[in-house]
């Protein structure tokens, strides 16, 4: 399958969840996820005109930044380490992985040595799976009150990632938990700006996720494909 038809029957799909849900096209953005992918795939998929690329590890998305800063959209999707923060925070326009206040100090430090502020999904988990990062749901008002503290950082939703089920209907509830949490916390008034953001849905699932809110899907097997790469 070629790049452009895997993003044509992608879009279809997107209109079609869309149209199910009475929602617009244009309230979800594609997030293309390129860490299965080289390069010169990562820079296709930009020249195709989807222009948010997401990445998990800075080491792999490095060079696909060196190749795309200016052109590109970045986003950090995957958990961050504290000593990685300074080489993500300043080229990664947004970090998806918020899920510790330790972390936000970072952040927040970093930003303010390069006089910028950097807009931030806090990480949930909302399944409970042992495997996965994130706050639990009850732990996400508490850390948005100590986040007033750390001025540099700008909340702008939340970010789940879903269990992986054969039957993509099965993730509808823990979808559905991610955005009456964001609204629910928008009603407690923390923050000045309400979250408006909701990344959710990955290749498998993404259809649900849209259908139940998502406004940024991560899309990397079923949108670019996945070749096989040396790591590096
Ligand atoms: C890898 C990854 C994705 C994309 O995964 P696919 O199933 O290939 O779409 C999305 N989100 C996160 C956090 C990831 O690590």
């Amino acid at each position: 399958m070629t790049l452009q038809s895997r993003i044509r029957d992608v879009e279809n799909q997107l209109e079609q969840a869309c149209l199910r849900s009475g929602r617009l096209r244009e309230d979800v953005q594609i997030i293309a996820v390129t860490k299965y992918v080289s390069v010169g795939t990562a820079e296709a998929v930009v020249q195709e005109g989807v222009t948010h690329i997401g990445e998990n590890r800075w080491p792999n998305a490095k060079a696909k930044w060196d190749a795309l800063k200016g052109q590109a959209t970045f986003h950090y999707i995957g958990s961050l380490q504290t000593n990685k923060v300074k080489d993500v925070i300043g080229k990664f326009d947004y970090i998806h992985s918020l899920d510790r206040l330790s972390l936000a100090e970072a952040i927040h430090n970093r930003a303010q040595v390069l006089d910028i502020k950097v807009p931030c999904f806090l990480q949930v988990n909302v399944s409970g799976e042992q495997s996965k990062h994130g706050l639990a749901p009850e732990e996400v008002a508490p850390f948005l009150v100590e986040l007033l503290r750390y001025d540099r950082i700008r909340p702008i939703g939340l970010m789940t990632m879903a269990p992986y089920e054969s039957e993509p209907e099965e993730t509808r509830p823990i979808f559905r938990a991610l955005r009456q949490l964001r609204d629910e916390l928008n009603q407690l008034s923390i923050l000045n700006e309400p979250l408006m953001e909701l990344s959710m849905g990955m290749s498998n699932d993404f259809e649900v996720a849209v259908e139940e809110g998502a406004t940024r899907v991560r899309l990397g097997t079923v949108l670019v494909g996945k070749e096989e790469m040396e790591e590096g």
